[in-house]
């Protein structure tokens, strides 16, 4: 068989001499343009489709986000209203998110369990902030078949009240302390509004919930958790944080304080990332969790819990995405390079594809050889934030390279074939690291400071992002202003700048700097 030198696809052949080809060779190339051309037109046609499918996130966030979250395939909706499907895509996010946070876990100590999914009523309403907080949205189960319950048991919103029925029992002795555990579940909050990864009326998360002989070592464990998480969101999810403590108004029911980390999103609102709580001993005086302590007395422990949850999916989204869809730091990319072959019915080019995964295979690597255009393959690669794309076609073959585009910045780069493995880890790498750069550079353009009640009323009105103002540390001030403004303090940041002597509000004189926000 002899191919024709002309570039119709390997298509039309010829079994006999040369001089034949030759004569055919025009008419053969002729029809074979056509052809592509045509191809060509409804590949671009069908590329603008997918593409054309996202609205833009200048005309309107809330559906971008919702069209990526569909696009990329990584939520679904259910007949359970509020209740989403993690699509594989979506899963295999939170399950790199689940197995590098845990290992993180692990390294402070962190041990794993896990608890029934039911409180009973009388176990949940035993501490009152704590039931106060979460009564409204709580789920409730009525019936163990068809026979009532002689107690209604809630399906848990949280696991507080459990643990310290757990720890009632496993604490005795100073010996027994601390109890470092952490559960990785789903909980339950009957939401009236939900939105893919960010409110949903059951969602994924973990928590963390803790035993110390000491006020000190529980106040070190709650700020170790924050840092943890802080450290977490950077290093692997390239996205910075402000760490803080919430205003007494924001924190968590039943805590003696609060920690958080807060996150900027694309469109300058504010994201809760992760919580670390310090409960004193309030908890362990309500359930009676007592130890006896090296002087032979008897002692209440100290505890603390901390939680983060698949919200930190819609995050990245947020931080990340842009108008083409997801974009993905290369830590938690399911795929973080796609192998697309140009040209792939071309001898040699699928061969030397598969070479290259195999070649890669120390990173998460696909080829796509589905009989997609490379068009409509580059598409999907980017709506799907995958981390970069190797395109590997005959002309490279022969001149022994490839190309490597950057989902993030698009960049492309000339890769020799023989350093394709340090190249791809290289950028890579160096994707990660611009990326967190570049949320960076994002929430300092988008970050202000009021010293009085108008730039304050103005700012919020012309602009969005996080406005820095100081505060006197009433809640009087702080209602006022989330009534006026609809906007909420998101954290009395740990970097505290005296950015004025007064109160942005009342004018007295100011206790704190607080980061305020519109809030997810
Ligand atoms: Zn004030």
């Amino acid at each position: 068989m002899h191919a024709c030198m002309q570039d119709c696809q390997g298509k039309l052949m010829t079994s006999n001499a040369n001089e034949k080809c030759e004569a055919f060779r025009i008419c053969i190339c002729e029809e074979s343009r056509e052809q592509s051309q045509k191809q060509e037109k409804e590949e671009n046609m069908a590329d603008k489709k997918l593409v054309e499918a996202i609205t833009a996130m200048e005309d309107d966030f809330a559906q971008w986000y919702t069209d990526v979250v569909k696009k990329a395939e990584l939520l679904d909706y259910t007949s359970i209203k509020g209740c989403m499907v993690f699509k594989p895509a979506g899963y295999a996010i939170w399950e790199l998110i689940q197995r590098q946070m845990d290992d993180r876990f692990k390294a402070t100590g962190v041990e794993n369990v896990y608890l029934p999914m039911f409180i009973p009523e009388s176990l949940l309403n035993k501490e009152k902030d704590h039931v106060e907080g979460f009564a409204p949205e709580v789920a409730w189960v009525t019936h163990g078949g068809l026979q009532p319950l002689q107690e209604r048991l809630c399906v848990r919103p949280t696991s507080e009240t459990l643990f310290c029925d757990y720890y009632k029992n496993a604490v005795q002795s100073y010996r027994d302390l601390p109890q470092i555990c952490n559960q990785w579940c789903s909980v339950v909050r009957w939401e009236k509004e939900t939105r893919p990864f960010l409110r949903s009326r059951e969602f994924l998360w973990q928590e963390g919930h803790t035993a110390h002989a000491t006020a000190e070592e529980a106040e070190e464990r709650t700020i170790q958790m924050l840092n943890v998480y802080a450290d977490f969101c950077e290093e692997v999810l390239a996205i910075p944080v402000i760490k803080g403590r919430k205003t007494d108004k924001e924190k968590f029911a039943g805590a003696t304080a609060t920690y958080t980390i807060e996150a900027l999103m694309h469109d300058g609102k504010a994201l809760q990332s992760g919580t670390s709580h310090n409960f004193g001993d309030g908890f362990a005086k309500t359930f009676g969790i007592q130890f006896t302590d090296k002087d032979n007395t008897l002692k209440y422990v100290h505890q603390t819990s901390w939680g983060t949850t698949t919200r930190l999916i819609g995050a990245v989204i947020m931080v990340h995405g842009d108008n083409s869809g997801l974009v993905l730091p290369p830590r938690i990319a399911p795929t973080q390079i796609m192998v697309i072959p140009i040209q792939q019915k071309k001898e040699g080019v699928l061969d030397k594809a598969y070479e290259l995964k195999d070649r890669l295979g120390a990173f998460r690597v696909k080829v796509d050889d589905t009989d997609k255009s490379p068009g409509w393959k580059f598409s999907e690669q980017e709506m799907r934030g995958i981390p970069i794309r190797v395109e590997i076609g005959p002309k490279d073959i022969e001149a022994g390279k490839c190309v490597i585009c950057r989902r993030d910045t698009r960049e492309k780069i000339e890769v020799s074939l023989d350093e394709i493995e340090t190249k791809a880890g290289e950028i890579l790498d160096l994707m990660q690291k611009e990326m967190l750069e570049h949320a960076r550079e994002h929430r300092e353009e988008h970050t202000y400071e009021a010293k009085d009640m108008e730039t304050f009323r103005k700012l919020f009105a012309e602009k969005s992002g996080f406005v820095k103002a100081m505060w006197c540390g009433e809640q009087a001030c702080e209602d006022q202003i989330k009534e006026e403004m609809a906007v909420t303090s998101r954290c009395m940041p740990f970097e505290q700048e005296q950015i004025g002597e007064t109160c942005v509000c009342c004018g007295k004189p100011a206790k704190k700097m607080v980061y305020w926000g519109r809030a997810y």
